[in-house]
């Protein structure tokens, strides 16, 4: 079963033509995806079209399901006043839109993930204090408290520590074995991707040049 399907998507910036070319990719459930390619590439642009971030596309794109999003570091602030707890029941509100208070399932689904994700005993911190593991760990549990289904991830370990990024990607995997959870990110980190990921995709000047098994992969598209 596919949980997003994309049928010849493509997406031009007012001042950057063709960020993206004739996309076709399916995103099966319960499976593991990495997109990888160099800087420029369309990674970002082509999640931000899946998210409805950026209109104006042609082609479609049909989504079965809710969806969580932990955008790019260069997208987000991440020196706001706020606790662990507020940053991670904030992954709710797009559920019930409606409401500025939080429902109570809200608040049970989001201690669930806080435990899940071991944060909990560390709930009331401010966000800003905590390392830069830590928060893209608040941000993961953030953005599943949005979904029963798939998370969305843009370059989550960027800037960690390969130790502490190899625990994210652990993370991502258990969440995947024992929640069914369907994990689609942009890897900058090619040889991790290739081990953790069911499913490799490469962007080049806004086209896919692989889609396949990691071992099958060659940089550059080169197969
Ligand atoms: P990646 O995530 O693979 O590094 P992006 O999707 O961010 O690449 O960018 C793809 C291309 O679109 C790049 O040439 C980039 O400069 C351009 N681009 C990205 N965002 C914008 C924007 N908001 N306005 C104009 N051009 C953009
Ligand atoms: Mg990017």
């Amino acid at each position: 079963m596919y949980l997003i399907q994309i049928k010849d998507l493509s997406f031009s910036y007012a001042s950057k033509k063709d960020a993206l070319k004739h996309i076709n990719l399916n995103i099966e459930k319960g499976t593991f995806t990495c997109i990888v390619g160099e800087n420029g590439s369309g990674k970002s642009t082509l999640l931000k079209c899946i998210l409805g971030l950026n209109k104006g596309y042609t082609g479609e794109i049909i989504k079965e399901t809710h969806i969580g999003y932990l955008p790019q570091k260069s997208d987000i602030q991440t020196n706001f006043p706020a606790t662990i707890e507020e940053v991670v029941l904030s992954g709710t509100i797009s559920n019930n839109v409606r409401s500025v208070f939080y429902k109570k399932e809200d608040k049970e689904k989001a201690k669930d993930v806080m435990q899940k994700l071991g944060i909990y005993d560390i709930r009331k911190k401010c966000f800003a204090n905590i390392s830069g593991g830590q928060q893209q760990r608040v941000l993961i549990a953030r953005a599943l408290c949005a979904t029963k289904d798939i998370i969305i991830l843009d370059e989550p370990t960027n800037g960690l520590d390969p130790s502490i990024s190899k625990q994210i990607y652990e993370l991502l995997d258990k969440l995947k074995k024992e929640d069914k959870i369907t994990i689609f990110m942009v890897s900058h980190d090619v040889e991790r991707a290739l081990n953790y990921a069911d499913t490799v995709v490469e962007l080049l000047n806004g086209e896919i040049v692989f889609n396949g098994k990691p071992q099958d992969f060659k940089l550059g598209g080169a197969n």
